[in-house]
C-alpha cells in the first residue's frame, strides 16, 4: 500500500497543497483529477521524491519514504513529456535502470562476490527487458533507436522502462496526453489490461475524463490543494459531495 499522510506544500507563500490524505491499497488504480493547477503534479512529484513536502508522510508498506531520495523508493514515474535517452537503442534504454540498480548493488558487494554475480545478473536483466518489451509489443523495436520510433511507440518503450523494475507503483502525470485521440484510446485499452494483468499499483494523473472514469477503481478530485471528494467514479458521478465536484463531473472533458 501507498499511504499519503497530510501532505502540506506552499511555493513561496502559496499553500499549494493544503492537507493531502489517501490511502492507495495495493493493486489499485487511483486516479487524481482537477483544474490546471490544483497541485496534482506537485503531489506527484513529492511522492517520487522529487520534491520535498514542508508536512506530512508518505509511506509505502511499513516503510517511511518521506526523506528518501526518488532512487530508492522503488517507484516508476512516467511523465507526459517522456525522456528517452536519443543515442541509446530501445533495448539499452529499457535495461537502464536496472543496469543502475546492479551497479548500485555490486558496489555494495564485497569484491569476490562481484564477478561471480555480474553474468548472472547480466542474463537477467536481458531476460527482463525481453519480458516487458513483450508486454507492451514492442519486442520487434528492441535494436532501433527512438527517433526511429512513432510518438506512441516512444510512449511504450518509457512504460516498459518503468515496468521492467517491478514498481511498488506506478506515477503517471498525463502520460497520454501527446497522442492522437485513436492511439489514446488504444494505449488506454493497454494500461487498463496492464493493471489487471500485473495488478500494480498506479496513481495516475488527468484532465481526461473518459480515462479517469474508466480506468479508476477510485478518483481523488483535486481542488485548490485539497481533495474535494475521493471515491469511485459512480460515487462521483451519481453522489457528488458538493458543487465543485458536480460541476467538475458535469463539464465537457
Ligand atoms: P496542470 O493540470 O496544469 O498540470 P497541476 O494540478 O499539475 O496543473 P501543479 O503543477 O501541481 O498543478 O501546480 C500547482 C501550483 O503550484 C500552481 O499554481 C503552480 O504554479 C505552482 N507551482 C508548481 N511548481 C512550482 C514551483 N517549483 N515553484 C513555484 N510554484 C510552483
Ligand atoms: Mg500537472
Amino acid at each position: 500500500s501507498l499511504d499519503i499522510k497530510g501532505i502540506g506544500k506552499a511555493f513561496g507563500g502559496d499553500d499549494v497543497l493544503k492537507g493531502i490524505d489517501i490511502s492507495v491499497r495495493a493493486g489499485e488504480f487511483i486516479s487524481l483529477v482537477g483544474m490546471s493547477g490544483c497541485g496534482k503534479s506537485t503531489l506527484l512529484r513529492i511522492i517520487a521524491g522529487l520534491e520535498r513536502p514542508d508536512r506530512g508522510q508518505i509511506m509505502i508498506g511499513d516503510t517511511d519514504v518521506t526523506g528518501m531520495d526518488p532512487s530508492d523508493r522503488n517507484l516508476a514515474m512516467v511523465f507526459q513529456s517522456y525522456a528517452l535517452y536519443p543515442h541509446m537503442t530501445v533495448r539499452d534504454n529499457i535495461a537502464t535502470p536496472l543496469r543502475m540498480r546492479k551497479l548500485s548493488l555490486s558496489a555494495r558487494m564485497p569484491l569476490v562476490g562481484r564477478f561471480a554475480a555480474s553474468a548472472d545478473a547480466l542474463k537477467d536483466i536481458d531476460t527482463n527487458v525481453v519480458k516487458a518489451a513483450e508486454t507492451l509489443q514492442i519486442a520487434h523495436l528492441l535494436d532501433r533507436k527512438p527517433a526511429q520510433l512513432s510518438g506512441g511507440q516512444r510512449q511504450r518503450v518509457a512504460l516498459a522502462r518503468a515496468l521492467v523494475r517491478s514498481p511498488a507503483a506506478f506515477l503517471m502525470d498525463e502520460p497520454l496526453s501527446n497522442l492522437d485521440a485513436k492511439l489514446r484510446a488504444h494505449m488506454r485499452d493497454e494500461l487498463a489490461n496492464l493493471h489487471r494483468r500485473l495488478g500494480a499499483t498506479f496513481v495516475y494523473v488527468t484532465h481526461d475524463q473518459v480515462e479517469a472514469m474508466t480506468m479508476s477503481n477510485r478518483i481523488a478530485l483535486m481542488s485548490e490543494g485539497r481533495i474535494e471528494q475521493l471515491g469511485t467514479p459512480s460515487d462521483l458521478y451519481q453522489r457528488p459531495a458538493n458543487l465543485t465536484v458536480a460541476r467538475f463531473i458535469g463539464s465537457p472533458a
